[in-house]
């Protein structure tokens, strides 16, 4: 970035959020971090104070997200760019898993993203400036049998990001969704909801998917340290991205998923079409 600039990033406990708040203050930026325990909160102070600043905030307390992000604003100053980082991984088979989930995958994954970028963007507005970087997935292009609720989140988060951008353009504002392939975080391990089997008829296509996640996470391809830098480039372009994907994981899959949908509007397009007139 060409010059000194205040980032709002949520998570800055590890993964994407700490390794993205580390560039940033090391390429000499403030970041506010938001965090949930008063023990984080001392953690991320400690990296570079007094430019690394941490609050206390669950993104599902919606009734708190104004108030703290007024307080930043007063205290802290003009936050330039908010990075909606944030979130976790439901997994389980759709039939099986309670909707209580989808409602938690929901609230986190998406309400609270929307609820720090409708707390932010009055001052945004008002400065006719800023960038907002929405975290969303390989997994909010295409999808894999056991993380309905996780994709269905992050298609969600794709869409709102896609909507905005196009309302929030001509008020001088950037919205990007940034969407990573499988990295080293902490995502499949400590962080992610399992829903417990019940229903046999949905071993042979859940289980080996599941084994596997829980053997790839720590190995995972991308490091996020290189994501964060490439986050860091993003932020700092003239004219950045509406939809950025991070790895060749995503690259080679979002590709594939593209060319499919092509080949299947193409299959269908008589039908398609007859319904005109
Ligand atoms: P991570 O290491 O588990 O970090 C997740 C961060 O989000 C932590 O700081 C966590 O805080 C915070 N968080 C979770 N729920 C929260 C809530 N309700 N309120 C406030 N903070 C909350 O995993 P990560 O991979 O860096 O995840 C960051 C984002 O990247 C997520 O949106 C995830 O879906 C996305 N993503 C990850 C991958 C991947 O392969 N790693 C790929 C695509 C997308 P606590 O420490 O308090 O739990």
């Amino acid at each position: 970035m060409a010059s000194s600039r205040i980032l709002l990033i949520t998570g800055v406990s590890s993964g994407f959020g700490r390794a993205l708040a580390q560039e940033a203050l090391a390429a000499g930026h403030t970041v506010v971090g938001t965090v949930r325990s008063e023990q984080a909160k001392r953690d991320f102070e400690s990296l570079s104070a007094p430019r690394s600043l941490a609050r206390v905030l669950d993104v599902t307390d919606f009734d708190a997200i104004d108030s703290v992000v007024a307080e930043i604003e007063a205290s802290v100053g003009a936050v330039d760019v908010l990075v909606n980082n944030a979130g976790y991984g439901h997994e389980g088979v759709m039939e099986e898993s309670p909707l209580s989930e989808m409602r938690r995958q929901f609230d986190v994954n998406v309400f609270g993203a929307v609820a720090m970028m409708k707390a932010v963007l009055p001052f945004m507005r008002e400065r006719g400036r800023g960038h907002i970087l929405n975290i969303t997935s390989m997994g909010g292009h295409i999808t894999l049998p056991g993380i309905s609720y996780y994709c269905g989140s992050k298609f969600a988060l794709e869409g709102v990001s896609e909507a905005l951008g196009k309302e929030v353009e001509p008020l001088g504002i950037a919205v990007t969704a940034v969407a990573p392939g499988s990295f080293r975080t902490d995502w499949a391990g400590r962080s992610m909801r399992r829903t417990p089997r019940s229903i046999a008829a949905y071993d042979a296509i859940f289980d080996p998917v599941r084994r596997a996640r829980e053997e790839k996470s720590g190995k995972q391809l991308g490091d996020p340290q290189k994501a964060a830098r490439a986050m860091l480039a993003i932020i700092d372009a003239a004219h950045p991205p509406r939809h950025l994907l991070l790895g060749s994981d995503a690259l080679g899959l979002v590709r594939s998923k593209l060319a499919a949908l092509e080949d299947e509007i193409r299959a269908w397009e008589s039908v398609t079409v007859s319904t005109d007139g």
